[in-house]
């Protein structure tokens, strides 16, 4: 039976919830969300939608439940009369307390007649009370709203209520399919076109209930999403170039060229009412982590309404030298003593984009227009906040100049943009280029090889890569790379590397052999993970040897050290 969303049954939701966790591809999951999405498209309250993000507000809200495990324990024992110890070492051996509150509820329930049946509306009601609780008795308060939903709930209902509450749902699901899901349930046909204003809805209000509502009135309503500053969107990301040439290949003559500040992205939100917030690119509120930039928005930026793009960027409060993001980074995550970090980390903001104006969005404003607005309204100041040092030309060699120029300034490279180009929130655009020195390279120690099949009988045709513990004093492995050719004329093929390793075998274990740490190759490597395949505890993404360092030593590769370092760096990037 079709029922109104607001009035579904957590039940029914947390069957769906199963259905998702039991299959994992993504177009099953999809199928079977585009299902459940069909049941609530007539309902007026579409914030079911959080629920099956494993939230309850949209993802550009700040509000935290703030519930940790142990509260969860203690509803759990209230709700089930089961102790609080004995939750615990179930947990301990479940390790996850979702799991155990499935078993204690199930238990109880089993025996008692019970009615009364929890609708998805009490679930979000509840919980929505949550973050706004503060002040004395709040601990109380919040168990007795998560008590009182767990006592009506049955097993799998405590389940993911529990784990709703601990932020890990499990079943599985990206933005990307609750995007294709919308689009599968509210129109006949799943076009490019309906998937990018489906998208893009979302990319400008972050909010999949509101772009839900939207999409069931039509492509024209979700086209027409307007920007609201105060609220996040996501950025725009650039595409790479391999050099100035190529860069003006891909975005036309003449093109707009800026440094590329080695800083995070704040995106900066001033409304009407002369509030300001600034967003990082993972849409975290960070406004209270930087007083400073608040009192430069205020001072340098004449309007009264706009939403900016920028880089923050540190530098030596004595020196005046830019630093490298990770020297500032403490000042994203830092909650306390702020002024402190203010003063021992001080930045400058580099503004290069206008979205909204007065009013109005500029989205589809051409860049030029965007950046000369920016220069109208932006009052510069070194070391507060400034508009991105730019250069405008079709010129490959002031082009280059300028690329120099940013690397000597301690700056990772140069951004180059279309003149004409629109903004798109959240995608990866062929009109905004970054073009910075491959820095991903690390000299490595090959410890371990592997036979190969085939043609490569008796060669070795994988090699296992290893950087140096300075601690331990030993090597410690890092990733793998195949893919030499058979021939090569830089001595690097895998037939000339086995010639080179046969005589290092340590011994051998089937098709694999132990090698003596001695061969050093450089490889070029995408990024590095956390990994518990190899026994340094990383492991790198797309290693490729690309030359042999024979004036190398094996202690001289890159140290254990080094490789946590770029990890390191690394996680950080991808985050701000
Ligand atoms: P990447 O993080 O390597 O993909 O490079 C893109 C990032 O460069 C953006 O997300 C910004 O944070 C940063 N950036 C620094 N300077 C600029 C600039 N002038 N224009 C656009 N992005 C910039």
């Amino acid at each position: 039976m079709i029922q109104r969303g607001d009035k579904m049954e957590y039940i029914k939701l947390c069957e769906i919830y199963e259905d998702l966790e039991k299959n994992s591809s993504r177009l099953k999951k999809a199928e079977i969300l585009s299902e459940f999405l069909q049941k609530i498209k007539h309902s007026k309250n579409k914030d079911i939608i959080y629920l099956i993000q494993g939230k309850v507000f949209p993802d550009y809200s700040e509000k935290e439940f703030g519930i940790s495990e142990q509260l969860c324990i203690k509803a759990l024992a209230k709700s089930s009369g089961v102790s609080p110890k004995e939750i615990t070492q179930k947990w301990k051996k479940l390790g996850d307390l979702g799991k155990v509150a499935e078993e204690v509820m199930t238990k109880k329930k089993q025996g008692t007649l019970f009615s009364h049946k929890l609708t998805t509306d009490k679930v979000l009601k509840n919980l929505q009370r949550l973050p706004d609780l503060v002040g004395r008795g709040t601990v109380d308060k919040k168990l007795s709203l998560i008590s009182e939903l767990l006592t009506s709930a049955s097993g799998i209902e405590a389940k993911y209520i529990i784990r709703t509450l601990l932020g890990q749902l499990r079943i599985g699901v990206a933005s990307g399919t609750i995007r294709d899901s919308i689009v599968e349930t509210c129109f006949k046909e799943k076009t490019k076109e309906n998937i990018f204003a489906v998208q893009d809805s979302y990319d400008k209000i972050t909010d999949f209930a509101l772009v839900f509502e939207k999409a069931c009135k039509g492509i024209k309503e979700l086209q027409s999403t307007a920007l609201v500053p105060g609220n996040p969107l996501k950025a725009m990301l650039a595409l790479k170039a391999e050099s100035v040439e190529d860069a003006f290949k891909k975005v036309g003559k003449p093109a707009i060229f800026e440094y590329k500040y080695d800083g995070f992205r704040m995106m900066i939100n001033k409304n009407k009412k002369g509030e300001i917030k600034i967003f990082t690119r993972r849409l975290d509120n960070v406004t209270n982590q930087f007083p400073d930039v608040v009192k430069y928005v205020k001072e340098h930026v004449k309007a009264k309404s706009f939403i900016l793009d920028s880089e923050a960027v540190g530098y030596d409060r004595k020196t005046k030298k830019y630093k490298p993001f990770q020297d500032i980074s403490q000042r994203i995550r830092r909650k306390h003593h702020i002024e402190e970090l203010v003063k021992k980390l001080p930045i400058e903001v580099n503004v290069f984009d206008i979205l909204y104006y007065e009013g109005k969005a500029l989205l589809n404003e051409p860049f030029e227009k965007r950046t000369k607005l920016l220069r109208k309204i932006i009052k510069n100041r070194k070391y507060h906040l400034k508009t991105a040092h730019q250069l405008i030309t079709s010129d490959v060699k002031k082009a280059e100049k300028f690329y120099k120029e940013a690397l000597d300034d301690n700056q990772e490279g140069v951004m180059i943009k279309n003149m004409e180009s629109e903004y798109r929130p959240g995608s990866r655009v062929g009109h905004m280029l970054k073009l910075k020195p491959a820095e991903n390279e690390l000299d490595l120690v090959i410890t371990a090889a592997e036979y190969g099949k085939g043609k490569r009988v008796g060669a070795f045709a994988s090699f296992t890569l290893s950087c140096y513990d300075e601690k331990s004093k030993t090597f410690k492995e890092i990733g793998k790379s195949s893919g030499l050719k058979e021939k090569s004329e830089l001595g690097l093929s895998f037939t000339e590397l086995t010639k080179k390793l046969k005589p290092l075998i340590i011994k051998e274990h089937g098709r694999i052999a132990q090698i003596k740490p001695k061969i050093v190759v450089t490889i070029l490597y995408q990024n590095i993970q956390r990994s518990p395949t190899y026994n340094s505890g990383f492991g790198l993404r797309f290693p490729r040897i690309i030359q042999l360092r024979p004036d190398r030593h094996a202690q001289d590769a890159a140290t254990l050290k080094e490789v946590v370092d770029d990890y390191k760096r690394h996680e950080l990037k991808i985050h701000y």
